[in-house]
């Protein structure tokens, strides 16, 4: 990987000391000069340009801008970032903007300028580290070829299309971080076209950051461009910078957005899922059981449900401790997830209950299955113990038609089986 180098103009000796302390930690290495000439001498030896320059105002007897402006006419130096440190505010400062500084600090403000070189560093590191691929689609060749080559020069692995027929296509298959889109292009689509058919629900690159391109400078087109959902928009001949930062920018957004992206599935998971199982929870069970009871109803499809208790698990707790408890609630899990089919809903409740939710299924079949379950689960001996539960199972009828009462009857059949000396499964009683 390249060294990014910064260089600094100063000749005190503190203020190199806390200089060098602040960029340090950032993985730049720094370079010091004492005056204006020595700092364009290094720059002109330098093979590798630097990323930053920063420029103590001690070390201009009268004239920042003398440096600024001999710096800026130099090639690789035209769009370096260029820091002033001031000793202390002036409103003059912001003539420095117009001859070519990008930031002013004062030395009271050095904490900022600290947060600046941090987000500079960062800035920097990501696109070296990781791996990024833009889909360029643009039908001219040589045009192609300058894109494609600016970007892999920075930071991008690129994928080329001439027509956007071609690259959605592709679309299943490739995730980019950003899409680079001309107007004109083979085939019958035009870029716009080709935004408008992304950004439609459910499309694979619907939130895949677009940077348009175009030959026409026209205020209208670019409007156009943006309200179809391109992100950004350059118009040709492209300068080599515009178009690294942009997609530098879109890159980062797109990151962004897949990191709310994931932990928006994360916390989803977290919603719908008990922790100690992994088995659903009750609210992934209210999500789901509306829908599939209304149907039931109407079409007269059978449902059932099982509601499971392990017996006297407030002893095994007490005689072998929390943590075997909760290693025999995951066999338990375990079981139960085995025992039925990936469409029925098997769900941890709390504590030692479980609920199974059974499509399909007629009443006398679940309490088949429930007393399976019942000698299974003795046999099993989770966590090397001898367990056993009471079960209750109900079904859905016209009296019993809501998954309230569902719940209620199997729940009321668990107490008899209870009551019946535990390890059984009792039907709930007939309204
Ligand atoms: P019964 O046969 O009447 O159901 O008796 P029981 O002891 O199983 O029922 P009770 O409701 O009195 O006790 C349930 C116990 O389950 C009490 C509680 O501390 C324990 N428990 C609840 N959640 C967890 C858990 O996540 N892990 C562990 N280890 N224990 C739990
Ligand atoms: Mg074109
Ligand atoms: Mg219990
Ligand atoms: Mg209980």
């Amino acid at each position: 990987m390249a060294t990014k180098k910064a260089l600094i103009l100063e000749n005190s000796a503190t203020s190199k000391a806390i200089l060098s302390e602040i960029f340090a930690s950032t993985g730049i290495t720094t370079d010091f000069v004492e005056d204006p000439e020595q700092a364009l001498q290094k720059l002109a030896e330098s093979d590798l340009p630097y990323l930053l320059i920063v420029a103590s105002s001690n070390i201009f007897h009268e004239h920042p801008e003398e440096f600024s402006l001999r710096l800026r006419i130099e090639r690789n130096y035209a769009h370096t970032p260029l820091v002033l440190l001031t000793s202390h505010h002036s409103d003059a400062d912001r003539q420095f903007y117009a001859v070519g500084y990008t930031q002013i600090y004062t030395r009271a403000e050095i904490g900022k300028f600290k947060d600046y070189v941090d987000q500079f560093s960062t800035r920097t590191a990501y696109t070296k580290q990781n791996q990024n691929t833009v889909i360029i689609i643009e039908d001219d060749l040589p045009q192609q070829l300058v894109v494609k080559a600016i970007l892999e020069s920075h930071y991008c692995e690129c994928i080329c299309f001439t027509s956007a027929e071609e690259a959605i296509e592709q679309s299943e298959n490739l995730q980019p971080e950003v899409l680079v889109v001309d107007f004109f292009l083979e085939g019958k689509m035009t870029g716009m076209e080709f935004i408008n058919e992304i950004r439609r629900t459910d499309h694979p690159w619907q939130n895949t950051p677009v940077l348009a391109t175009t030959a026409m400078d026209d205020p209208a087109r670019k409007y156009e461009f943006l309200r179809a959902g391109a992100n950004d928009y350059l118009v040709k001949p492209i300068e080599t910078i515009d178009l690294t930062v942009r997609v530098e920018n879109l890159i980062k957004y797109k990151r962004l957005l897949d990191k709310v992206e994931e932990q928006k599935e994360e916390m989803h998971y977290l919603a719908m899922h008990d922790q100690l199982t992994g088995l659903y929870n009750r609210h992934f069970m209210a999500s789901q059981v509306g829908g599939r009871i209304r149907e039931a109803l109407r079409h007269n499809i059978p449902y059932s449900l099982i509601v499971a208790d392990v017996d006297h698990f407030k002893k095994v707790n007490d005689t072998w401790g929390h943590d075997k408890g909760d290693e025999v609630l995951k066999s338990v899990a375990q079981l139960l997830k085995n025992a039925f089919r990936a469409e029925d809903i098997v769900a941890r409740f709390g504590g030692e209950e479980f609920v199974v939710f059974l499509g399909h299924c007629e009443l006398s079949h679940a309490f088949s299955k429930a007393d399976l379950l019942r000698k299974n689960l003795h046999t099993a001996r989770p966590a090397g113990l001898e367990v056993t539960a009471s079960f209750g199972v109900a079904a859905l009828s016209p009296e019993c038609n809501s998954f309230d009462k569902l719940f209620k009857y199997a729940d009321e059949a668990v107490y008899r089986a209870k009551n019946a000396g535990r390890n059984r499964v009792e039907l709930a009683a007939k309204e």
